[in-house]
């Protein structure tokens, strides 16, 4: 059943033969194995019910353009609305008087209950029953959950997986076999079995980063550095400086001095709470790249932060040539860019992962910086390395780490804190606010908007989903539409195009735009220190490390910030933010709370899907496959596997720049 059209839809997956989709992890599941009455509804949570429809509505229009159609239904032990965003074509769908299985998000509200966007069918149906994967899916591609899951199927029973390791192992570790933890991840059996199957998966991404991180330490190790001098140039750089360097700031400077004096190339972490300033640091080693007639590629991971980083670079020292590279280049601008690297013209080079494209060859690397290096997987981060030869390394992280995984993840490093803010930071003051307080809340937004004074709001989704009780950007723009002047308030996410994207964080960073409705997109990095609000609609989707880091936006500048965080929760994770502006010390109660999810999740092992960041949570089993790993590189029985994971690792290496491609 896959003709040319879906093979390339399937391709722009990622998934170009049935054994990559067998890898196609999902990224949740929908347990179809429970009914939940409706009086045990709790809000936030996913449900199924089974109720008989008493009543539906017809369409109507929101002033924004929305569509919205409800229906109530009953199971004898409560009423359930149910509403659908922009699918009028439900209303033919449900019959009175029937009864369904209904799937969705619960919210409630004033008193009533809400599931928004269920699916459902009737209760003869056979569609929603036992435990359903979800894979991510990019819209707009012409492939359903359905259809992939036929894919799979397929790839399920032509190609035998092999067991990664051997039985020795997988006892010691209970872990699943192969085949078996791949049926289970994407058809489950069970609720035992599925766990045991991401156990297994689990386990298998973190023995591969740990081997991964150690051939890198390897290589770290067997370098050696250009010289470099670093001779009276700290001082030309605080003269071009508009600030005096923090404590902090100057102790990292001259780490990094001693590190490219030493005839080994540097390899270091700097860590540094939110708004620290780690980027003046980072600027230091493209200065010292021009200095030494060199080069210096600082890649960030978004757009917006890349280009504030080219843009502010650019503004120090405009006699320094800088580019900016991105994914969605026209091709003279790109070509241009190129030809500037690779001709040395340019001695700065700022961008997103583009950076890395096979296309781009350096003249002279002696400096790569990675910004917010969690958000990179490692094998990014090792891709930067391969762009030159032996170029010096620094990696920028504002995510405060817990020693114990620092320990593991970054055992490779060596290590400069900012531990001292710039002066004249304020604390910035925390505050709950409940369902009934959100109104005041949007009124008193849109009262600074009035007065000028400029806001976030960061918004978990892009649009409404039919998984997600969220509220998306698109809806928190056009309410706030309906409260001050729309020329004020800006739209951002991550489907937007380049051009979009920087006109809107152009019009907030000018002034011109009071409000900025976001998703996440802003979360690490943007620097718009006029900024003095930050609403977080549904707060308690987000983990206390990325609420920091959102946090982070304001208090930038000298006027006194807030953040607010919209919870209709109880929440003792969301009390924490209030009480404490540390960002080491929220981390350290986050991991007691949650687990290193955040830390170790999808964006370090390069695994899609949120739904597996939780097994990382498990102390335990990273340990335990550190472990594994040290015993499967040092035990000779285990050598032929050794060469053969350090085989794969590489090829994913060598794929990565060949898979980064413009536009
Ligand atoms: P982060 O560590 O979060 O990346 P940035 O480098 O973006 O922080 O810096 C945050 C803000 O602090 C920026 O506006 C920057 O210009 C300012 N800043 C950085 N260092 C200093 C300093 N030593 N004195 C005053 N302001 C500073
Ligand atoms: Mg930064």
């Amino acid at each position: 059943g896959i003709g040319e059209t879906r093979a390339a839809a399937l391709e722009m997956m990622g998934i170009s033969s049935l054994e990559v989709a067998l890898y196609l992890l999902p990224s949740g599941y929908k347990d179809f194995t429970h009914a939940v009455k409706i009086s045990d509804l709790q809000h936030g949570q996913k449900a199924l019910v089974c109720a008989s429809v008493t009543g539906t509505g017809y369409p109507s229009r929101g002033r924004s353009g929305v569509s919205m159609l409800i229906a109530r239904c009953s199971d004898g032990t409560g009423t359930l609305n149910l509403i659908w965003f922009n699918q009028p074509y439900m209303f033919n769908r449900l019959r009175k008087g029937e009864e369904y299985r209904l799937y969705g998000a619960v919210q409630l509200k004033d008193g009533r209950r809400y599931l928004i966007n269920p699916l459902f069918e009737p209760v003869s149906g056979d569609s929603m029953v036992g435990i359903r994967p979800v894979y991510s899916i990019p819209k707009g591609i012409g492939i359903s959950q359905s259809v992939l899951r036929g894919v799979i199927r397929i790839a399920l029973d032509e190609c035998g997986a092999e067991d990664l390791f051997p039985a020795s192992i997988r006892e010691k570790y209970s872990l699943a076999q192969r085949q078996y933890a791949l049926e289970n991840i994407h058809f489950p059996s069970s609720e035992a079995a599925l766990r045991i199957a991401k156990r297994t998966v689990a386990f298998q991404e973190l023995v591969m980063l740990m081997i991964g991180l150690s051939m890198q330490r390897e290589r770290v190790r067997a370098r050696t550095a250009h010289a470099i001098s670093t001779d009276g140039l700290r001082e030309k750089y605080r003269a071009a400086l508009p600030f005096p360097l923090t404590g902090a700031q100057e102790r990292a400077l001259e780490e990094i001095e001693k590190d490219v004096r030493s005839g080994y190339a540097m390899n270091r972490l700097l860590q540094g709470d939110v708004c620290s300033g780690k980027t003046a640091v980072a600027f230091y080693c493209a200065f010292l790249a021009h200095a030494n007639n060199g080069q210096c590629v600082i890649m960030a991971p978004t757009e917006i932060l890349a280009r504030q980083h080219f843009l502010s670079f650019a503004a120090l020292f405009p006699d320094i040539p800088c580019v900016y590279i991105h994914g969605k280049m026209k091709k003279k601008e790109r070509d241009e860019a190129v030809q500037a690297v690779q001709s040395g013209q340019a001695s700065v080079i700022v961008g997103t992962h583009a950076v890395l494209s096979e296309k781009i060859t350096y003249r002279n690397l002696l400096f790569a910086v990675t910004d917010e290096q969690h958000r990179f997987g490692v094998a990014h981060r090792a891709g930067l390395a391969h762009k030159g030869d032996n170029p010096n390394m620094l990696v920028l992280s504002a995510t405060p780490i817990p020693r114990t995984l620092a320990l593991v993840l970054y055992n490779d490093l060596d290590l400069s804190v900012l531990d001292e803010l710039p002066p004249g930071r304020q604390k910035i003051t925390t505050a709950i606010i409940p369902p009934r307080r959100e109104e005041d809340l949007f009124d008193y937004i849109a009262k600074c908007a009035d007065s000028g004074v400029q806001s976030y709001i960061v918004c978990p989704l892009v649009e409404e989903n039919e998984d997600y009780a969220a509220r998306s950007a698109q809806e928190m723009y056009e309410l706030m539409c309906q409260k001050t002047a729309p020329d004020n308030i800006g739209l951002i996410h991550g489907r937007m195009s380049a051009e979009e994207k920087q006109r809107v964080m152009d019009g907030f960073c000018g002034g011109d735009i009071k409000i900025l409705v976001a998703t996440t997109v802003i979360e690490v990095g943007v620097n718009v220190p006029s900024a003095v609000n930050m609403v977080i609609v549904d707060a308690e989707r987000f983990g206390l490390a990325q609420l920091h880091q959102l946090r982070g936006r304001v208090g930038r500048g000298s006027a006194k910030s807030y953040c607010f965080l919209l919870s209709g929760e109880d929440n003792e994770r969301l009390e924490i933010m209030t009480k404490s502006n540390d960002g080491f010390e929220i981390a350290e109660k986050d991991l007691m709370l949650r687990g290193p999810g955040d830390y170790l999740g999808q964006r370090q092992s390069g695994m899609p899907g949120t739904d597996f960041s939780a097994l990382f949570a498990d102390m335990e089993l990273v340990m335990q496959a550190k472990e594994a790993a040290s015993c499967i590189a040092g035990e000779s029985r285990y050598s032929v596997l050794y060469e053969a994971l350090r085989a794969s690792l590489s090829a994913e290496n060598d794929n990565m720049s060949k898979n980064i491609t413009y536009n």
